[in-house]
């Protein structure tokens, strides 16, 4: 008996699992990607979120279903508009690291209200720092450890 009381068991089991336990393989689109396209991603990945990148598979934005709805209200050929006119935009796009421990990135979801945070590599393009995808943290993987703990 360690003593411990059930909160801080399950505390001290959470505080070991890292992003890269969990995460899913990244969705991505070119950056040369129009609306439709997008949407059409959207359907045949079966995600909520989509990691617009350049070449390299660097970070330039994220889209979600509301940013391709609000876009799709405007009026414009979809087919025309670029997809970069409709994502946010990086810096502003909360990212996650693969070693970093799956509750800071919970509270992240949480705290940005945000469903997904693209799992990301720092690279040094040209003196420059990139962010390289290599994954993704969505609600849906925080659910299943949630089931996985209990089930273990
Ligand atoms: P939805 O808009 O479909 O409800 P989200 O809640 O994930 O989906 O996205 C809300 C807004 O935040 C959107 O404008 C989207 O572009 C943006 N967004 C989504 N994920 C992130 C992220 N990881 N970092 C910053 N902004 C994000």
């Amino acid at each position: 008996h360690t003593g411990k009381k059930p909160t801080e068991l399950i505390a001290g089991i959470i505080g070991n699992i890292r992003v890269a336990d969990v995460q899913s393989r990244p969705i991505v689109i070119r950056e040369t990607c129009s609306v439709y396209d997008a949407i059409v991603a959207i359907f045949t990945e079966d995600v909520g979120t989509i990691v617009v990148v350049s070449d390299g598979g660097f970070i330039e934005g994220i889209i979600s279903r509301k940013d391709l709805l609000k876009a799709a209200m405007g009026g414009k050929n979809i087919n025309e508009l670029p997809v970069t006119l409709a994502m946010t935009r990086m810096p502003n796009i909360i990212l996650a690291a693969a070693d970093e421990p799956i509750l800071r990135a919970a509270k992240k979801l949480i705290s940005h209200q945000v469903d997904s945070l693209p799992v990301v590599e720092m690279a040094t393009v040209d003196q420059i720092e990139k962010f390289k995808v290599v994954g993704r943290i969505t609600k849906t993987n925080i659910t299943q450890l949630f089931v996985n703990l209990a089930d273990s």
